[in-house]
């Protein structure tokens, strides 16, 4: 099965009034796991990097990428590549190049006329490469040094800046911000269900879920049937993987770490199985 872009796995999911997980690669051993889980599911993936995880990379965008694009060219299910929450130019300048088809570019956490300026000059450059873009209005709090920020909880995305703030950048797909929020190690975020299928009637471009590791799985079905298309997940994975190995390496002495890393990235296929078929 080829490499296949974002574009085409969310507007399949959309047309089909489904979602699409698409799931964060921290090594290649998380991208085996993903895509053995998908196997395992029978359904397509995203693969997404964030440009923190390209800083963990030591800033070098092109060796993951190229080992994941090797890795989808021989996945038995469709597999695309997701370059997330991107802030950098650099950086999305390289996406095209290293084997990506899409960038979420994230000016969420900027005030309304900033994150327009910002993402629609961005769409403009990213669109000229062929790449498609998700854009972020109403800021999902909780990522990293952004956790206290002063946006975080309750804020909500408004259906009617959501229509125009497309139509002023020209976005691919949109993350609301709608109940959840990033890094959640437990599945208890509540999300506003009525609120997602206003923005559906509102946007014309697929919807994005953030932070959707904190949503327990029949409200993740229920956004996704209210129509959230594309569902980012993260921490359930790093829960797994993470929890996985810490059980393996107490349990030997030994100083291969394959065995535990095997254990770890079976983790991260069973964790993966299981939501793509929450998301359907
Ligand atoms: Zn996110």
């Amino acid at each position: 099965m080829p490499l296949v872009t974002t574009a085409t796995l969310v507007s399949d999911a959309r047309s089909r009034g489904g979602g699409v997980a698409a799931f964060n690669v921290v090594t290649l051993d998380h991208a085996e796991g993903i895509v053995t889980g998908a196997q395992r599911s029978g359904r397509p993936v995203i693969l997404q990097v964030s440009e923190n995880t390209v800083k963990f990379h030591a800033g070098r965008v092109r060796p993951l990428a190229a080992a994941l694009v090797a890795l989808a060219a021989e996945a038995a299910v469709p597999v695309s590549l997701h370059l997330d929450h991107v802030e950098t130019a650099e950086l999305w300048r390289e996406a095209a190049g290293a084997g990506y088809s899409s960038v979420m570019v994230d000016g969420g956490s900027l005030p309304y006329e900033q994150n327009v300026a910002v993402t629609a000059g961005a769409r403009s450059r990213l669109h000229e490469q062929g790449l498609a873009v998700e854009a972020e209005l109403g800021y999902v709090g909780g990522k990293d040094s952004q956790a206290t920020s002063a946006h975080a909880p309750g804020v909500r995305t408004d259906p009617q800046q959501a229509a125009e703030f497309v139509g002023a950048t020209g976005v691919d797909a949109l993350a609301v911000a709608v109940g959840s929020s990033h890094a959640m190690t437990t599945q208890s975020a509540e999300l506003d269900l009525d609120l997602i299928a206003a923005l559906r009637d509102a946007v014309p471009v697929p919807l994005v879920l953030h932070g959707s590791s904190g949503v327990p799985d029949h409200t993740l079905r229920a956004a996704v049937d209210a129509g959230i298309v594309k569902v980012n997940i993260g921490t359930a994975l790093n829960v797994a993987y993470t929890g996985a190995l810490r059980e393996a390496l107490a349990a030997t002495a030994k100083s291969d770490p394959r065995q535990p890393l095997i254990a770890a990235r079976n983790a991260v296929a069973d964790t993966v199985a299981h939501l793509l078929d929450v998301v359907g």
